[in-house]
């Protein structure tokens, strides 16, 4: 706790090292727009932390937007065991050149990718599969379920 003769000081004397300016009327918008600044800085660090989780909700929709579009052309399961939980879900080459493409395309892969093929009117050459199977034919070259 400062004593409450504190609040009565006027700044300049408290740092009189600080330079000269020209007029009160200067000095006196220093002082506020230091004060400004600061109240400004705290007002920017609350709008930042809510639209980080504005911005994330948005990306969120966003995504499940897309892979609803993907999933009603190109099916709601996956091709080879029939997995029809969409988080579980993803698009898959069947001709197995998926990074290739996606380098000819200059996308990223993921929703950058799934942006793409909803733009270029669903290409053919694509179906659904979930991770599982997904991973487990383009590491093994082919998935346990036998199916493909
Ligand atoms: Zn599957
Ligand atoms: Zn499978």
């Amino acid at each position: 706790m400062q004593p409450a003769q504190d609040n009565t000081q006027n700044t300049k004397f408290q740092q009189p090292t600080k330079p000269h300016y020209k007029n009160k009327n200067s000095e006196r918008a220093a002082v506020w727009n230091k004060k400004f600044i600061e109240k400004r800085r705290a007002r920017m660090a609350v709008w930042r932390g809510d639209n980080v989780e504005k911005n994330r909700a948005y990306q969120r929709k966003y995504k499940v937007k897309l892979k609803n579009l993907i999933l009603n052309h190109y099916g709601r399961e996956c091709a080879c065991c029939g997995e029809d939980h969409i988080e579980f879900l993803c698009l898959d080459h069947l001709d197995g050149n998926g990074n290739q493409h996606r380098k000819a395309t200059g996308n990223k892969g993921g929703h950058q990718f799934y942006q793409w093929v909803v733009n270029n009117n669903y290409p053919e050459g694509l179906r659904i599969l979930c991770h599982n199977c997904n991973q487990s034919l383009n590491i093994w070259g082919y998935c346990p379920h036998n199916k493909l």
